[in-house]
Formats: structure tokens, C-alpha cells, sequence
């Protein structure tokens, strides 16, 4: 049985596609049997990222009640199995979240670990988002606007009584105005998992749609994602 982990952050932009493609990615390299799952009804963006942005059966037709949740996988050029959603603003508006932990339930035996990329904010999608997952891993850069959400994350997370395995740092550039790693710990109650430093080689895998850590596998933020 899988451990579904979502990537969750609370703020928008800080990194969770990012870091779900590349713990995703890493884990397969590791041998693992991996699927990456896009959560987000509103903002998919994993099969923009990976260069793959219209497909016939998606996340969104599985909670449409349109298709089996397996009918959805598909496989990446890397080996790397993905559930993307549609960019559709039809099929925005037909699928349900509800029927989201079902579906990711009904996939966790074929895998080792889920990987769920999750949209920005606390609404619906979220919070099924959240139900669906076993443990969650919050994403947050080193400033107050981004760890204030992600502290939300860590409250709603505990009065679901779900695991918050611990936080991933992103995009640290080690400069003075930034917050220390230790008081976002204190604030957030959690452990730090890794830290991934700013990288411009992640902007320059995502406008060649590759992933980072195969693409540029010894650049800072790879190394790190791999680490993790
Ligand atoms: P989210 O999914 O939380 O909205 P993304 O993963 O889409 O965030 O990242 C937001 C933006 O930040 C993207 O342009 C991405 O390329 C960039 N980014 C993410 N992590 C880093 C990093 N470590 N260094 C530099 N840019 C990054
Ligand atoms: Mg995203």
C-alpha cells in the first residue's frame, strides 16, 4: 500500500509543483514504484510543467464521474506514472472534489508512494485533498507572509488529525531579510525536512518543460531534492 503524501503549502508560488515533480521524479530514479497526482481542480499545473497539457481522460473526468481513476495514469518520457488534471474550464466546473480520496484510495495498492500536488488557499479541493492524503509535507520559502500560511496548514492539518511528516524550505538565498530556519521550526511546531536552495536552473528546466533533477542533476536545488 502506498503512502500518499500531499505537498501542500497554504501560499501559492513557493514551490509545491516544483517540489512534487522532483521528490517524485527522485524516488522513481531511487526504484520506487511512484505516481505524481494533481489535486488541483482550479490551477492543475503538473502536466503544463511536463509538457503535457491537453489529454483525452484526466483527473478532472475521474471526479466528474467520467472515468476510472486508473483510466487517468499516464506514463511520462522519464518512467514517471502521472495523474494529470485538465485545463479545461468545462471540465473545471463538472468535477467534484469529493470523489478525490476514493479515487487516490483506489490507486494506492499499484504504488509505493502517491505524490499529491495540491493547489494554493484552503478551500474544498484542499481540504479533499487533504482527507485523501496519509501524511503531509508543507512547503514554505523563508519569510513570515509564506510560513503564516503554512502554519494554517499545520492547524487545519492537526484538527484533521492528520500526520504532518515535516516542512521542505524552498527557494532560500541566504540573505539577511530572510527568516532562520530555527524560528520557522519554532513557529511551524515541525521538523525541517531539507532545504532547497533558489536555483534559476529550476526556471530553466521548467521553459524546456524537463525535470530538474534529471535535467540538471547536479545543480544546488537537484541535489537537494534527491537528499530529500
Ligand atoms: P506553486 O506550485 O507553489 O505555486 P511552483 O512550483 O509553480 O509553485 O513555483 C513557483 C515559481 O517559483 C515557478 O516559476 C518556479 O520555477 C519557481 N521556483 C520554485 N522553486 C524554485 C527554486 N528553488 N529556485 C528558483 N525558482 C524556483
Ligand atoms: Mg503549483
Amino acid at each position: 500500500m502506498a503512502r500518499t503524501i500531499l505537498i501542500i503549502s497554504g501560499k501559492g508560488g513557493v514551490g509545491k509543483t516544483t517540489t512534487a515533480i522532483n521528490l517524485a521524479s527522485a524516488l522513481h530514479d531511487l526504484g520506487k514504484e511512484v505516481l505524481l497526482v494533481d489535486s488541483s481542480i482550479s490551477t492543475p499545473d503538473v502536466g503544463i510543467h511536463l509538457g503535457a497539457p491537453i489529454i483525452p481522460v484526466s483527473f478532472h473526468h475521474v471526479l466528474a464521474g467520467r472515468a476510472r481513476a486508473k483510466d487517468a495514469v499516464y506514463m511520462h518520457s522519464s518512467g514517471l506514472r502521472i495523474l494529470p488534471g485538465s485545463i479545461s474550464l468545462q471540465d473545471m466546473k463538472r468535477a467534484r472534489p469529493e470523489g478525490m480520496k476514493r479515487a487516490i484510495d483506489s490507486l494506492r495498492r499499484s504504488s509505493d508512494f502517491i505524490i499529491i500536488d495540491s493547489t494554493a488557499g484552503f478551500g474544498k479541493e484542499t481540504l479533499h485533498a487533504m482527507e485523501s492524503a496519509s501524511e503531509l509535507i508543507i512547503i514554505t520559502n523563508p519569510e513570515l507572509p509564506s510560513v503564516t500560511n503554512a502554519l494554517k496548514a499545520v492547524k487545519i492539518a492537526e484538527s484533521m488529525g492528520k500526520a504532518v511528516t515535516g516542512v521542505i524550505v524552498t527557494r532560500q538565498r541566504g540573505d539577511k531579510t530572510e527568516m532562520s530556519l530555527r524560528d520557522i521550526e519554532e513557529m511551524l511546531e515541525s521538523r525541517i525536512l531539507g532545504v532547497v536552495p533558489e536555483d534559476s536552473k529550476i526556471k530553466e528546466a521548467t521553459a524546456a518543460k524537463d525535470i530538474l533533477v534529471q535535467a540538471h542533476s547536479r545543480s544546488k536545488a537537484a541535489r537537494a531534492y534527491k537528499e530529500l
